[in-house]
């Protein structure tokens, strides 16, 4: 099962690649928006980590996810700030006060993370927005549970559906967020959302290795 130890270390993994890919996130961001997101989450994650040493020993994963949740509402801002925060925030409350994540808590995590997007963002598959990147990756996260396989497992399928969906916003045309202003224009880009969503989910995979 997972613990606190993979929490903190997804949160630093994720802090360190939305870093490296802050530039290709800005320019997806310039294509078919207003070219910040990538500058949008580094600023938050950069946040988050300032703050992570601070978290108490015997915090639970839930408590580090709150602690994600409120620093990238308070500090990311556009639209993915309260996307994002949502996403932790719902989250951390689906696991709680658990200390350990058995593979069903982490399906449960995910879920309520794309549910919170989804509330607060009421896109819907298809719309070139992250939730073409979330939604994939629940799906896959729950049939590898349902097969059996280890909370890394359960990752890495999360992970390698959320890079699928993410490219797969490629052709389409926006119909949420700033690329919906661009009708057909935004067709032939792929969602920086969805893109940030997949290196997200990759670092979650990568830190249960
Ligand atoms: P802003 O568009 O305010 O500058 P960002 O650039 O940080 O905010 O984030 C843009 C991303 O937010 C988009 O690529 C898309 O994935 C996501 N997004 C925008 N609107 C929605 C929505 N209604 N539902 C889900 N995701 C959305
Ligand atoms: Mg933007
Ligand atoms: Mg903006």
């Amino acid at each position: 099962s997972l613990g606190i130890t993979w929490t903190t270390d997804w949160i630093r993994r994720t802090a360190e690649v939305i870093g490296e890919h802050r530039v290709e996130l800005i320019t997806l961001d310039r294509e078919i928006g207003d070219g910040d997101h990538g500058e949008n989450l580094d600023r938050g994650f950069t946040a988050v980590l300032a703050k992570l040493d601070g978290l108490s020993p015997e915090a639970a994963p839930g408590d580090a996810l709150k602690l994600v949740a409120t620093t990238l509402i308070s500090t990311v801002g556009g639209a993915s700030g309260p996307l994002f925060g949502t996403a932790y925030l719902k989250a951390a409350g689906a696991v709680g006060q658990a200390n350990e994540l058995d593979g069903s808590a982490v399906v449960a995590l995910l879920t309520a993370a794309r549910d919170g997007i989804v509330l607060r963002g009421k896109a819907e598959v298809g719309d070139k927005t992250m939730v073409d990147a979330w939604t994939p990756a629940v799906d896959a996260a729950a049939a590898a549970q349902e097969a059996g396989r280890s909370e890394a497992e359960i990752l890495d399928a999360a992970a390698t559906a959320a890079a699928e969906g993410a490219a797969a916003t490629e052709p389409l045309v926006a119909r949420k967020g700033r690329a919906s202003y661009l009708g057909e224009r935004a067709v032939g880009h792929r969602d920086p959302g969805a893109q940030s969503t997949a290196l997200i989910l990759r670092a979650a995979a990568d830190a249960a290795r």
